[in-house]
């Protein structure tokens, strides 16, 4: 009926996850969503007054279809304070989010017939705009190695059809944050078996603990001509809705995305591009420090109401704002499951008795994880997790 791709793609599941939520409370009941992908925050007053700036001049009219030079010029940067090189604008594209600049990839990178490795669990959106560009996904497990790949298994997933690996980190769903070890072992095999690495870095202003970020073309400055960086300020300014992402990659590819680009948005929204720009001149860190305290304590207070886990191990949640617990316990066949219950069950389940609401490993290529956001208001997250406790530890 419509084109055969539609076939390669359905609605993400956090949405649908979102979506279930959703209906629970408009039937009347008391919901804790712990689904979203954003942080609850109020907007940056740079932000504001970037917007408020913009509107009062008018401004109305197309940029250019990458983004107004001067917000490249301060993308390239900041890209190059992040990295310590040196980025020209014309290696800096900027996008209507991070999501656009994966899709303007994924079209302009890759052929039908080519296969890109992601590690899963893995971001619901990477294997299907892989699809959709006419490549196959190729996935790696991670689950038994703290969700970071093992070398060995990105190494037995590489053939002659490879063409790039997509590396989340900090990795969402699971929170985990790779390290240089792995980085720089994934960057010798892009150079060695020749294919491109695209990074997508949109939760790096969101590490914890003793972990730290590591761009991969820092740590390894000969992969830079294969690799691509995606990152937006959704998530790092609670900037959702605005809806501007960018990327740093070599010239001939950005050339290549703003052809592409020049035929489906053009350029991103002209008022979100000043604000973001006007953010990045005046802006003094100081709503981003506060940003991150709220999450680090929100962190903490998740971890320490999870503790309370009788049957499950503490997820590790070293980066992002996501707890993802491991339910392999709970859904395995001697777990006095009868018949044997699905991940998808029990985040069913736990929107009914617990009123809480996860998006289920599913939607992320694994049976047995439930991711749950902590970027909700400290006490909703309190009693949600309280009540989701209680009910995993007398599941049955
Ligand atoms: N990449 C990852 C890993 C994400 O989790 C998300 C959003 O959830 C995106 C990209 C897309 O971000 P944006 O809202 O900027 O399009």
């Amino acid at each position: 009926m419509f084109a055969q791709r539609t076939n390669l793609f359905k609605s993400s599941g956090t949405a649908a996850a979102r979506a279930a939520a959703k209906a629970a409370a408009d039937a009347g009941m008391e919901i804790v969503d712990l689904t979203a992908g954003e942080i609850w925050s109020d907007l940056a007053p740079t932000i504001q007054r970037g917007a408020i700036e913009a509107i009062g001049q008018g401004l109305n009219r197309y940029t250019d279809t990458l983004g107004t030079p001067d917000l490249r010029e301060a993308l390239a940067r900041k890209v190059a304070v992040e990295t310590g090189q040196l980025w020209r604008i014309d290696e800096i594209a900027v996008t209507s989010g991070a999501k656009q600049a994966l899709f303007n990839v994924a079209m302009t990178l890759i052929n039908p017939g080519d296969q890109v490795i992601i590690p899963a669990p893995y971001w619901t959106t990477f294997p299907a705009q892989v699809r959709i560009a006419g490549g196959t996904p190729v996935l790696v497990d991670t689950r038994a190695n703290g969700y970071v790949p093992k070398i060995e298994d990105i190494e037995r997933a590489i053939t002659p059809l490879t063409r790039a690996i997509i590396i989340n980190t900090p990795n969402n769903p699971t929170g985990a944050v790779y390290d240089a070890q792995t980085l720089k072992a994934i960057a010798q095999l892009a150079i060695k078996h020749d294919f491109w690495i695209i990074f997508d870095e949109c939760y790096g202003s969101f590490i914890h603990g003793d972990r730290c970020h590591h761009p991969i073309v820092s740590l390894v400055p000969e992969v830079r001509g294969r690799t691509v960086i995606v990152n937006a300020f959704s998530k790092s300014l609670a900037l959702t809705g605005w809806r501007i992402g960018y990327l740093a990659a070599p010239q001939d590819l950005i050339s290549a995305v703003k052809a592409l680009q020049s035929h489906t948005t053009s350029n991103p929204n002209v008022v979100a591009q000043y604000a973001v720009l006007h953010h990045l001149r005046e802006g003094d860190g100081s709503f981003e420090t506060r940003l991150h305290a709220q999450v680090a304590a929100a962190r903490q207070l998740g971890l320490s109401v999870l503790g309370g886990l009788q049957h499950l191990s503490l997820p590790q949640a070293q980066g992002g704002f996501y707890f993802y617990l491991d339910l392999s316990d709970l859904l395995s066949p001697d777990a006095l499951n009868d018949p044997p219950v699905s991940v998808d069950d029990v985040a069913a389940a736990l929107l009914v008795r617990a009123g809480v609401a996860g998006v289920p490993g599913s939607a992320f290529g694994d049976p047995v994880g439930l991711r749950l956001s902590y970027g909700i208001p400290p006490d909703m997250l309190e009693r949600g997790l309280t009540r989701l406790v209680h009910v995993l530890n007398t599941w049955n």
